[in-house]
């Protein structure tokens, strides 16, 4: 199933099944509306609304009720061309809710950064409270999965010698254009992924190249944090990250989950 969260006509944003039309039939793609966030524990059903894709705006499919944990350094290539290895243990960070933006909606680099990156990432949407999970349990606690852009300044990440602040800017996190939730874990490890800047391609792997599976990265963090319905885990990217300029337009497509585009202006 894919859900995403979208606006019409300036109403209120809503969430919704998207159907996609077969090769070849008589019905456009559509969007049907339901009642209600289907993360927030409420009984959901259909609204009766339906909508060409066409006519609605995609927003982010989730706002992190308390957290985005990303890991650092999970492709062995990224790692090298970092001018490092892969660490002995998850190195993780967070990025702040506030910086999540969705489909479309710019990028802005902030005043003072010189080197503002993309990396496209496979983003692990969280369904239930969870703390301790076992890596044979971490299927349990997973609702869906999402196409990230981990945004990250560059050169504020080398000077500050932590990462709060080349993370967590506001607009470093767009995500969408929706939620795909009938992966299987073995599946959302072999998905082709993408990452072009103005149609050329920057970044070109396998979700098959992560160091750390999506279980055992569920097990890691787990191990020394609560994780929410909601919450988020980027799990990585690889070789390929590169500098964004304002007017560029940078693209994450992974397969079977969509494509995720951004535009970039100053701030
Ligand atoms: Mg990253």
């Amino acid at each position: 199933m894919r859900i995403a969260r979208f606006v019409k006509d300036g109403q209120d944003p809503a969430y919704g099944i998207i159907e996609l039309a077969v090769d070849g039939g008589e019905h456009p793609d559509t969007i049907a509306a339901i009642t209600a966030d289907p993360l927030a524990g409420v009984p959901v059903n259909y609204t009766g609304e339906r909508h060409d894709l066409e006519d609605v705006r995609f927003l982010a499919p989730v706002i992190p009720r308390s957290k985005i944990v990303a890991v650092g350094k999970n492709y062995v290539d990224h790692a090298e061309e970092m001018g490092g290895e892969v660490p002995p243990a998850p190195l993780l960070f967070f990025k702040p809710n506030t910086s999540v933006i969705g489909p479309d909606d710019t990028i802005l680099r902030p005043e003072g950064c010189t080197d503002l990156h993309y990396e496209g990432e496979l983003a692990v949407v969280i369904g239930r409270i969870c703390k301790q999970v076992p890596p044979e349990r971490a299927h349990e606690v997973i609702f869906g999965y999402t196409i990230a852009n981990d945004v990250t300044a560059r050169d504020w990440q080398n000077s500050d010698g932590q990462w709060t602040r080349a993370k967590g800017a506001d607009t470093f996190l767009p995500l969408g254009p929706w939620m795909n939730t009938h992966l299987t874990i073995e599946e959302a490890e072999k998905l082709g992924l993408e990452t072009r800047l103005n149609d050329e391609v920057r970044q070109s792997s396998s979700t098959s190249q992560m160091v750390r599976g999506i279980a055992e990265l569920i097990s890691f963090i787990t191990s020394f944090t609560t994780l929410l319905p909601g919450d988020v885990i980027l799990t990585g990217t690889p070789a390929g990250v590169g500098a964004m300029q304002t007017g560029d337009q940078v693209t994450v497509e992974i397969e079977g989950l969509g494509a995720l585009t951004n535009p970039v202006a100053d701030a």
